[in-house]
């Protein structure tokens, strides 16, 4: 930034402008879609605990549910780095991070399904969510424990042509409105060699959703408490092999903790900038709150960190995309950017002073969804373990 851009008050925002010609395009496409769609229903959705299914079709007409998905399996083409382009720009639009979480459940549901290659799981689970006409879970987490996935206990055992399922799910993103969720169950021996993955739908006998779960943050996507009492589940939507499922999980893992990556600098990038406006025009002591050096320099620190957390976070979908093993550099990722969102978010709030507390101020709602980013996807300390052994650290 000039001299003379201080004087004037011009910024830049932190928003990344660079990129090739298709991304403005796909910049411009999501933008629109959370501007036209999504902020003029957006606190009605909140209060109401979810999203409507019509929103998935209307993300699909606009090729947004399919980025990321080859045009093999029904989705849009494009690489990761696409999508985060995508994600970024519906967060900078006003998206909250609960919303993507509700919308796009997809992305954690679908690309075990996708990369089996089984052709009549694709037709049945992942055209049709691509094309917003299905929604799908992913439930790995239990009631008795969710970092430590090769505990799992819910069991899958073989009769006939079927599974019989027995257990339960819990936190289960999406999983009220859900038609089918990607389940982890154990078919083996105890470890994480004795797992995999099945594909549950809704109105099979012995499936509940025994609860919606209400919550601190995330309002508008619906989280649930799932049941499974002798639930026969066809051998044909077991996804992989038999004893995969472990392995698919984590594999999939490294796109997922970087979109979680995206939604921990993508609301601190946006209450930035909220709180930049209000630091404008915001008066106390007869002055701008902008006007003092103390405001100034936390302004200057929150975008620091958006910046740092965003390069980042690129640099890793790009040896990602350049085919390096990112498991920990993914981990490293979504904790940066979950930092940046905890402190970005506090900071926000605080400049917003009280209104800053109160519902339906925008970063009241990204303060408050900020605080699941640290646990979900993998908690901090489970990830800094991971890295540890994946970094020689052990
Ligand atoms: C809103 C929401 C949405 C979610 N969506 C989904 C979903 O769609 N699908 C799904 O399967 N799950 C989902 N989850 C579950 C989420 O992934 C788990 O909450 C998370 O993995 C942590 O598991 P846990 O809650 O059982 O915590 P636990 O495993 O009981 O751990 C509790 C805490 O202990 C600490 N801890 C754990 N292990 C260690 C260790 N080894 N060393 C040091 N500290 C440790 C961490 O701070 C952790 O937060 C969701 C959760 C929430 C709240």
């Amino acid at each position: 930034m000039t001299e003379q851009e201080i004087a004037t008050g011009a910024s830049r925002s932190p928003e990344a402008s660079v990129g090739p010609e298709h991304h403005h395009a796909l910049r411009d496409t999501a933008t629109e879609f959370v501007r036209r769609e999504v902020l003029p229903h957006l606190q009605a959705w909140e209060d109401a605990g979810e999203v409507p299914r019509e929103l998935h079709a209307a993300a699909a007409k606009q090729g947004l549910l399919g980025i990321g998905f080859p045009e093999e399996v029904g989705g849009s083409g494009g690489t990761l780095m696409d999508s985060v382009v995508m994600q970024e720009a519906c967060f900078a639009a006003g998206a909250s991070s609960g919303l993507m979480a509700a919308l796009f459940t997809s992305g954690i549901a679908l690309p075990h399904i996708a990369a089996s290659g089984n052709r009549d799981l694709v037709d049945r689970f992942v055209r049709p969510t691509l094309a917003g006409e299905l929604i799908g879970s992913l439930a790995v987490t239990e009631p008795g424990g969710g970092s430590d996935v090769a505990g799992i206990r819910t069991t899958a055992r073989r009769d006939g042509d079927h599974y019989v399922v027995d257990g339960g799910k819990t936190f289960i993103t999406s999983g009220v409105r859900a038609d089918f969720v990607t389940t982890a169950v154990r078919t083996g021996e105890p470890g994480h060699t004795g797992l995999s993955l099945l594909v549950i739908e809704k109105g099979t006998p012995g499936f509940t959703v025994d609860r919606a779960l209400s919550k601190m943050g995330w309002h508008c996507s619906d989280t649930a408490e799932l049941g499974f009492d002798a639930c026969r589940v066809p051998l044909a939507n077991l996804v992989g092999e038999e004893g995969s499922g472990f392995y698919q999980i984590a594999e999939q893992f490294v796109v997922e903790r970087i979109s979680l990556a995206v939604h921990g600098y993508g609301i601190a990038a946006r209450s930035l900038e909220r709180a930049a406006a209000y630091a404008r025009q915001r008066e106390t002591f007869g002055k701008p709150l902008m006007a003092n050096q103390v405001v100034r320099h936390a302004l200057v620190e929150m975008h620091r960190q958006v910046e740092v957390a965003r390069a980042y976070t690129h640099e890793v979908v790009r040896r990602h995309e350049a085919g390096e093993n990112v498991v920990a550099e993914a981990c490293l990722a979504k904790q940066t950017a979950v930092d940046t969102a905890a402190h970005v978010c506090d900071q926000a709030v605080q400049l917003h002073g009280g209104t800053g507390y109160l519902h339906g101020t925008e970063v009241e709602r990204h303060y408050r969804d900020a605080r699941i980013l640290p646990i979900g996807g993998g908690a901090d300390e489970v990830l800094a373990d991971l890295a540890a052994r994946l970094l020689g650290y052990a």
